[in-house]
């Protein structure tokens, strides 16, 4: 199989802020998962099992300023943005109960609530 080299790779100019940051990973991230996922599917072809249900999950917290809503994103133990040590679902359940905090679904991993 032939595998092309990238040798011009421009350098492309990020912005300096973390939100568009932030918004630039994900798609990055969510492209290089799509590309695997294709990749996979291009190497072996049969079908796969139906996506399973993550039994730990990793909650990674953004910063908030103090009394702000602080927010954090649940992902998949398993997941390539998942950072820290994995928890259960009664866990992420009680944390998505607490006042002040709210848990968003990874972009890239899109667990099932626990
Ligand atoms: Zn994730």
């Amino acid at each position: 199989m032939a595998v092309t080299t990238l040798e011009h790779v421009p350098e492309l100019p990020l912005p300096d802020d973390l939100p568009r940051l932030y918004t630039i990973r994900t798609l990055l991230l969510t492209l290089l998962t799509t590309v695997n996922a294709a990749i996979e599917e291009a190497e072996d072809p049969r079908p796969r099992a139906a996506a399973r249900i993550p039994r730990r999950w990793c909650i990674n917290w953004r910063r908030a300023p103090a009394g702000h809503t602080r927010v954090g994103v649940l992902h998949a133990a398993d997941c390539m943005l998942a950072t820290g040590q994995p928890v259960d679902a009664r866990t992420v359940q009680a944390e998505r109960r607490r006042d002040g905090r709210r848990i968003e679904p990874c972009e890239v991993c899109d667990p099932q609530l626990p």
